[in-house]
């Protein structure tokens, strides 16, 4: 092709350990032509989905991560349940061909990347994707040391508390500013970087009106608060925690949504003692559905009864729907959810 040997000697080193097929390559190597970067460095991370190198540019001297997807099917054989009931993927997600499959994944994880870094949640700014192939920011020392997930990380024990709450303040940006539920969150996606937590790997991070995405965040909360209680973190009740993440403020007491305030709010919040009644609430509410709509409302009449018997409290999701339900006892509002119709596809 002409191309000058040293740019193929690159992307070959670059790949010589993992076998990257002919496509992969050659996209890695059109990025090398185009100055994307000017060499890829070693392999940072090989994992089930997708692999993780090291590149650089020269002038002047930057590093970047650039993932590259697997196309292998099997690869994202367990990610059904991400995908079904998003709408992006409503007419695109084709299981018979991986390679669109896998570009999809790597289009998620940029878009949703792009969306958290508009906000001031620590992520690795995403710079460029072609294909399967996310180039971003990369995390780590200027030797080229990448930053330690947080199972990893050798931190002061006096810092877990203060990082313990920065992270709720992120979880609760991502639901209310991006819209996001991480979905996969625990202290394998969090690298210690500059003495900060950085979010990374959310390509499979849902929109929050997916019909998952409560209990996603529900299984999110458990894996932070079981990863900060093991650091002798005095930990917010999980019930706790969903409702600072998912409540709407209310008009005259809007939060800035930052990390710097919310993190202020979650310091005057009290660390109610953690009873043997407050562990069963959470094993209660770890159990419970949590529906989405009022379509999802599955035992619509044992909560009525609840309503009639003055036990709203009991409802867990009786802040997230927006609706009064103290004050709800019209069945015209039904009437009308009937005729407004189904326009949901
Ligand atoms: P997956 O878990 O799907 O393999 P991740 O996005 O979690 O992919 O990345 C895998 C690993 O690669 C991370 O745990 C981290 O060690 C490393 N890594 C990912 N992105 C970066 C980055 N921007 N900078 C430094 N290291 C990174
Ligand atoms: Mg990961």
């Amino acid at each position: 092709m002409g191309l000058p040997n040293s740019t193929t000697d690159k992307s070959q080193r670059a790949t010589q350990d993992q076998v990257l097929d002919p496509r992969t390559r050659m996209i890695l190597f059109r990025m090398l032509n185009k100055g994307v970067f000017d060499d890829i460095k070693g392999c940072i991370s090989t994992g089930k989905e997708a692999n993780v190198y090291r590149a650089l540019i020269e002038e002047p001297e930057q590093q970047l991560a650039v993932k590259v997807y697997k196309t292998a099917i099997l690869a994202f054989k367990d990610r059904e349940r991400y995908v079904v009931g998003e709408h992006r993927f409503r007419f695109g997600y084709s299981k018979s061909n991986p390679r669109k499959m896998v570009k999809l994944w790597a289009e998620k994880e940029t878009r949703n990347l792009k969306r958290i870094f508009k906000t001031d949640i620590p992520v690795p700014k995403p710079l460029h994707l072609n294909k399967h192939v996310l180039v971003m920011e990369f995390l780590g020392t200027s030797e080229g040391y990448p930053s330690p997930k947080l199972k990893d990380a050798i931190i002061d024990p006096q810092k877990y508390p203060q990082l313990y709450n920065q992270l709720l303040a992120y979880m609760r940006i991502m639901y209310q500013e991006c819209r996001l539920v991480h979905s996969d969150l625990s202290e394998y996606n969090i690298l210690y970087h500059e003495e900060k937590l950085w979010i990374i790997d959310v390509s499979q991070s849902v929109e929050h009106d997916h019909p998952m995405s409560l209990e996603f965040l529900r299984m999110d909360i458990k894996n932070v608060n079981d990863y900060f209680r093991k650091r002798d973190v005095e930990v917010f009740g999980e019930r706790q925690i969903f409702m600072f993440i998912t409540e709407k403020p209310k008009p005259d007491t809007e939060w800035p949504e930052t990390v710097g305030y919310l993190t202020s709010v979650l310091d005057d919040l009290p660390h109610l003692e953690i009873t043997d009644e407050m562990k069963s609430d959470d094993a209660v509410f770890r159990e419970v559905y949590i529906p989405r709509n009022l379509n999802d409302v599955f035992d619509i009449e044992g909560d009525v009864e609840k309503v009639i018997d003055g036990q709203t409290d009991k409802l867990v999701y009786k802040d997230l729907l927006g609706v009064n339900i103290e004050n709800y006892n019209s069945s015209d509002e039904f009437d009308s959810e009937d005729e407004s119709g189904e326009d949901e596809e």
